[in-house]
């Protein structure tokens, strides 16, 4: 998921033509007061966190300040949050706009009716879903002709406009429209999106690029996310591959058996730390490459659980014994395996003579996995 921080929403939001109050980031609280003391964002000014949740109204991470001093603090604040687990390391520093009203628009995908879905509704500022489902207009989009007068209508009679207010947020709404499908976004979200006088400035911007459609987007690559630094490397060598907090290093086949592996080691007290995802490969070279990369976690042990469909046993086992052997001996962790199906036999033996545990059976070898985990420092 490409979740673009709020900043560079707003960049997207100004290209298509949306009203957005002047802003600037920043990284240090010097910073921030040097951009107040030179005019660059007018005072009273709004100092907002730069994280990928949202709800930072209510959470502390906006405030208010009216002097380049008050910034200066009210930066720090908020650099100093670890809010809702993610490390504040930016602020956005805006004009403080008079806000009239705070309205909610946004575009998405509605997947039970497979079209786009325009969400409206009058009571902006809060996070939808703590809106009740009656104040909440939802108009689907036929994709052919794209947004029409009609919806634009509807939703100005709903939020109770005024003509050049309705002319406004007609503009936004085409642009939202334009953006959901020519950034192939799966949710562009205003929220508030604010009546200032006669029209209205988007005071908040959620932009989400569909994941399939990244390669399409490098201006975006950029982008913060959440990913480790070994999350990255793996999806950049396309290896299904997420840290967790435990320590036991979990590799299987497709995302049902690897669910599944977690929870059976969770059943008898292990606490999976990494996980990777092989899917329908037996790419001895890529199941090594994705051991080599399981092995930079520094597991105290690991489990594999492999069924071959498609896949065949043995190769997979070829690929990790002799990814095995490029891992130091020094920095080597207890590997237990249960390979299940196409060419098992072949695959126990491999790794049998590697010195590997093979047992066959899950919960056995889940256990064998949890006890050689916790015999490690
Ligand atoms: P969220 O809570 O994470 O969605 O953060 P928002 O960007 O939506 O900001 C939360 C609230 O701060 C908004 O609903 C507004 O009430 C307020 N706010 C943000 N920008 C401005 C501004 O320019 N002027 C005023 N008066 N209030 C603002
Ligand atoms: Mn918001």
């Amino acid at each position: 998921m490409v979740k673009l921080a709020e900043w560079q929403g707003k960049k997207v939001f100004r290209s298509y033509g949306i009203p957005v109050p002047r802003g600037e980031v920043a990284r240090s609280p010097a910073e921030a007061e040097r951009l107040a003391r030179e005019g660059k964002v007018p005072l009273p000014c709004v100092v907002k966190a730069q994280v990928l949740s949202g709800g930072r109204g209510k959470g502390g991470a906006v405030r208010f300040p009216n002097t380049p001093d008050e910034v200066r603090e009210a930066t720090a604040d908020i650099l100093g949050l670890e809010f809702k687990g993610e490390k504040v390391r930016e602020v956005l520093l805006e004009e403080k706009l008079p806000i009239v009203r705070e309205l909610y628009v946004s575009m998405t995908l509605d997947r039970s009716q497979r079209l786009p879905v325009l969400i409206s509704s009058a009571q902006g500022g809060m996070e939808i879903e703590s809106v009740p489902d009656g104040s909440i207009d939802r108009q689907v989009v036929d994709p052919f002709p794209g947004l029409t007068g009609y919806e634009k209508r509807s939703v100005s009679k709903q939020f109770g406009l005024t003509p050049l207010q309705a002319r406004s947020v007609g503009g936004v709404l085409d642009a939202l429209w334009k953006i959901f499908v020519q950034e192939d976004a799966e949710l562009v979200e205003v929220n508030p999106l604010a009546i200032v006088g006669d029209g209205v400035v988007a005071l908040d911007a959620k932009v989400i690029i569909e994941d399939d459609a990244a390669f399409r987007h490098p201006e975006f690559a950029e982008v913060r996310d959440d990913r480790t630094e070994l999350e990255e490397i793996a999806r950049e060598k396309e290896i299904a591959f997420v840290q967790l907090d435990g320590n036991i290093g979990v590799i299987a086949n497709g995302a049902g058996l690897t669910m599944a592996t977690l929870d059976v080691l969770k059943e008898f007290g292990g606490a999976p730390g990494v996980f990777l995802d092989l899917g329908g490969t037996d790419d001895p070279k890529k199941v090594s490459e994705a051991f080599l990369l399981m092995a930079r976690a520094e597991p105290a042990a690991v489990f594999l659980n492999i069924f071959g469909g498609i896949t065949r046993c043995d190769t997979v086992a070829k690929g990790l014994v002799e990814a095995m052997g490029q891992v130091p001996t020094s920095e080597r962790f207890p590997l237990v395996a249960r390979i299940r199906g196409n060419n098992e036999a072949e695959g126990i033996q491999i790794l049998r003579a590697a010195g590997v545990t093979a047992i066959s059976d899950l919960r056995e070898a889940a256990q064998a996995a949890v006890e050689a985990a916790r015999r490690r420092p």
